[in-house]
């Protein structure tokens, strides 16, 4: 960490910490306006469709990976699915067609399709907090304070810290997507 000056977005998730109280998903929901019966964010062992790869943890919040080499990106044949500089993975609306290629690319279950739309949605890291200098909905929320969002490449950040400081990993390594969530057990 720390070899550039540019800002990456991460997450790091300590799954000890978790209580189980899902008080990220309803501040998720409540944020975004996540249409009823969709997640952008889940607790568990499953993911929002039993398809999320797991870590063998007792309680394993998750969401969108924000990865580094996203498989969703690729396929979207409309340039919607797009990178910051920051790392965040977005979606332009305007751009997506509904398609639903970057569903069936995305190896952690991130995405769902918001049918009154048209358009395919996940966590964003509530990109609008994190611009106007707030951290996102769920880590503002978590009773346990297993959640933390903040600059990777900060050496000085809590997220940076939190790495250097404790034994952590990733979800499916070898999808080769380089995630910006890590998991401390
Ligand atoms: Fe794309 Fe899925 Fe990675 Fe998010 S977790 S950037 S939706 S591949
Ligand atoms: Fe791209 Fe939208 Fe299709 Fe996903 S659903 S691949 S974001 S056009
Ligand atoms: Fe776990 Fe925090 Fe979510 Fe509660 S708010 S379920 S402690 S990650």
């Amino acid at each position: 960490m720390g070899s550039n000056n540019k800002r990456r977005w991460g997450m790091v998730i300590e799954t000890k910490r978790c209580i189980d109280c899902k008080a990220c998903m309803v501040a998720c929901e409540v944020e975004n306006q996540v249409p009823l019966g969709k997640h952008r964010n889940w607790v568990g062992q499953e993911g929002p469709t039993g398809k999320f790869p797991v870590l063998g943890l007792r309680f394993e919040p998750g969401n969108c990976m924000h990865c580094e080499n996203p498989p969703c990106l690729r396929v979207c044949p409309t340039g919607a699915t797009y990178r910051r500089e920051d790392g965040l993975v977005l979606v332009d609306y305007d751009k997506c067609i509904g398609c639903r290629y970057c569903m069936q690319a995305c190896p952690y279950d991130a995405r769902y399709l918001d049918e009154q739309r048209g358009v395919v949605d996940k966590c964003t890291f509530c990109v609008h907090r994190l611009d106007a200098g707030q951290l996102p909905a769920c880590v503002e929320t978590c009773i346990g304070g297993a959640r933390h969002a903040g600059d990777l490449n900060d050496p000085n950040s809590e997220v940076a810290r939190l790495l250097a400081r404790n034994d952590h990993t990733v979800i499916y390594q070898e999808a080769g997507t380089r995630p910006a969530v890590y998991y401390i057990s």
